[in-house]
């Protein structure tokens, strides 16, 4: 296997990025780096920067390009992404941000982008039935609850609904995705980084087709 590894997770609200990516860095021992997890955390440490993003983050709106791009810059600056590599979770959204992050990641470059395809409906039928961790972020649903009463099995803090899980926000998100992150599959396709991988079933079963279609990728050919 080729050691650590630069990974982009592409897919819908509730396509399992979340989960999957947790996964996949404990395999290749990188860190999971979740925009989504980063503003959260600034969201309950109560910072200026978190209740600016609180209210793009509740609308189901996107947060600004640059302030995205500023908070990924820094992340990806630091020792162990540099050595190891990292699974980007919610980066990049847009083309604009795909291409910042190109920039950062000059010469070497980004290892694969992985498109985790979820039809609609059942990304639908997950995000109303999602519950999170307000502490580690760890996923549960209401058919696959924490072992005792709504506390986390890995942290032991409350387990809870996501403000933006609403369907309101869940639409608004889904739209977005259509407008702004999808085109992003064509992107990386035309650069030849794409692999599209197929998110539905168990958890373990798409965990293993993702580590198949990256090793595949990621093997030196010849
Ligand atoms: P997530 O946990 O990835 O669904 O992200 C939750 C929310 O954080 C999103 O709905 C956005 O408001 C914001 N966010 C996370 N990542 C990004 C990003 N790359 N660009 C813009 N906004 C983001």
């Amino acid at each position: 296997m080729v050691p650590g590894a630069r990974l982009v997770l592409l897919g819908k609200q509730g396509a399992g990025k979340g989960t999957q990516c947790t996964r996949l860095a404990l395999h290749y021992i990188v860190p999971h780096i979740s925009t989504g997890d980063i503003f959260r955390a600034a969201v309950r440490a109560g910072t200026e920067f978190g209740k600016k993003a609180r209210e793009y983050m509740d609308a189901g709106e996107l947060v600004p390009d640059e302030v995205v791009i500023g908070v990924v810059k820094e992340r990806l600056d630091q020792d162990d992404t540099k050595t190891r590599g990292f699974v980007l979770d919610g980066f990049p959204r847009t083309v604009h941000q795909a291409d910042a992050l190109d920039t950062v990641l000059a010469p070497r470059g980004l290892d694969l982008a992985i498109d985790l395809e979820v039809d609609t409906t059942v990304v639908l039928q997950r995000l109303a039935s999602r519950r999170v961790c307000v502490n580690c972020g760890a996923n549960y649903s209401v058919d696959s609850p924490p072992k005792v009463n709504w506390t986390c099995d890995i942290c032991g803090n409350e387990v809870i609904q996501r403000a933006d899980d609403t369907e309101g926000a869940i639409k608004r998100r889904l739209d977005l995705y259509e407008e702004q992150t999808a085109p992003l599959i064509a992107w990386y396709l035309e650069r030849d980084k794409l692999v599209a991988v197929n998110g539905e079933g168990h958890p373990d079963t798409v965990t293993n087709r993702l580590i198949r279609a990256i090793d595949h990728r990621r093997e030196p050919q010849g």
